[in-house]
């Protein structure tokens, strides 16, 4: 698979212009060492590793750019465990930026590129990634995911000015990185699948052409798998470049509808939930890998029968937003109420719409895969339902059934089954059949 030229701005026949601000992608073997030059205006850096990621490269690669001649800041997180992306980490960082610097250089992947992406936005500095793992989709999108205020948000920031992907790295990557790649894009089938959805029923902006270059990044990801796990170089590297033509996808989108849908929000909701109970959650792709099978066997249930739909009770949904996000229910209140998805009026007029074209929304649920082919392919990659079940446990996969779509503004196959009144009842007979 090719990149996409860079940079881009796409006159679409979708009716928008799609811009995306990367300067360069550079991903093959030793890429890594094209970095000084790729920096070579940039003669003060702030250089942000962590326990994992200095060792690795990130040693290495301060010296080559000392070398070079460039004045490197470390910004070094020294932990092997994830670092968390929240205010801490962001002071962290900031506190070695000084006058003179003009660019960040993070060597990591999901956390770190996420706060490089924060802090460079916030600094206005442009900021350089060294992927250390084709663990996720997020290097080349234009949000950074942040815990802030103990809410998972994405806040909207530039993409990285320049992306590294050296696959001699990649392929060193641990065994659950690359099945979170994996996951990431089979994730891909489900979000799709909601942004269609929504723009049948909501009207939402749809563009076909990045459905169709997201769609072939997932099933490379299918097709690549064996050789992924057996650490080949180039399917590794394949990988990789799937992940940032996702990210590419949603920065033409402007937005992560392309690469973002029902099962992310499944995995926002075992981070976020799992973070406030003390409940250890897995890697984001490895979530949303799961997070997808549980979505489209959810869209097969739903298809045998048109649900009757039941009335909306504002008091109970507060209730028990209260119960199942404790600390965060003021935040997921405040927020579900600028997305105006229960408003009873519109929710009433979305309803007789659904009912109205009930068949042509059936048929758009079934052109996502099967939850027998979801199952396939992630059995091969090596998930077994038995780790999701035994991290989560049936109560809070139910929860999570119910529950994730509060945590975010964008109308899914949750927010068509809430519309009806039938995700509550769902989510109990999904727990009953699977679990
Ligand atoms: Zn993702
Ligand atoms: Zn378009």
């Amino acid at each position: 698979m090719a990149l996409p030229k860079l940079p881009a701005r796409i006159e679409c026949a979708c009716g928008a212009v799609h811009t995306c601000d990367i300067k360069s992608v550079v991903c093959g073997k030793n890429a890594v060492a094209a970095v000084p030059e790729l920096l070579a205006e940039q003669r003060a850096l702030v250089l942000v590793t962590d326990g994992n990621t200095a060792p690795l490269a990130g040693d290495a690669l301060a010296a080559a750019l000392t070398e070079a001649g460039h004045t490197v800041h470390r910004a070094h997180f020294d932990t092997t465990a994830v670092v968390v992306p929240n205010e801490e980490a962001v002071a962290h960082i900031q506190a070695q930026l000084t006058e003179e610097v003009t660019a960040l250089v993070g060597v990591g992947s999901g956390v770190i590129n996420d706060l490089c992406k924060y802090v460079s936005c916030e600094a206005g500095l442009p900021y350089l990634i060294v992927a250390t793992a084709p663990s996720m989709d997020g290097y080349a999108s234009k949000g950074a995911a942040m815990i802030l205020g103990g809410m998972k948000v994405t806040t909207s920031a530039p993409p990285p000015a320049w992306i590294v992907g050296d696959t001699a790295l990649l392929a060193t990557a641990p065994a659950d990185m690359l099945r979170s790649g994996i996951g990431d894009l089979l994730g891909k089938y489900s979000c799709l699948n909601d942004w269609k959805l929504s723009a049948l029923i909501n009207g939402e902006p749809f563009c076909q052409e990045i459905y169709d270059m997201t769609a072939a990044c997932a099933d490379a990801a299918a097709r690549d798998t064996a050789a992924i796990l057996a650490r080949d170089e180039e399917a590794v590297g394949r990988l990789f470049e799937g992940l940032v033509v996702v990210g590419i996808a949603m920065a033409l989108a402007g937005n992560s509808r392309p690469a973002s849908g029902s099962e992310h929000h499944l995995s926002h909701f075992y981070e976020i939930v799992g973070l406030q109970r003390g409940v250890d959650y897995l890697a984001h792709g490895i979530d949303v890998g799961y997070g997808t099978l549980v979505t489209c066997r959810l869209r097969q249930m739903v298809r045998t029968a048109l649900p009757e739909s039941t009335p909306f009770d504002p008091q109970l949904w507060r209730l028990k937003v209260g119960v199942v996000y404790g600390p965060t229910a003021p935040a997921v209140a405040e927020l579900q109420a600028k997305t105006g998805f229960y408003d009873e009026a519109k929710r009433l007029e979305r309803c007789a719409f659904i009912k109205e074209n009930w068949q042509q929304i059936c048929s758009l649920l079934a052109e996502a895969p099967s939850g027998e082919e979801i199952a396939a392919m992630l059995s091969a990659a090596g998930f077994t339902e038995r780790e999701y079940y035994r991290t989560y446990g049936s109560r809070m996969i139910g929860e999570s059934i119910v529950w994730a779509k509060d945590l975010k503004d964008r109308y899914t196959l949750f927010n068509m089954l809430e519309d009806l009144g039938v995700l509550e009842s769902l989510a109990g007979a999904y727990v009953k059949e699977y679990l």
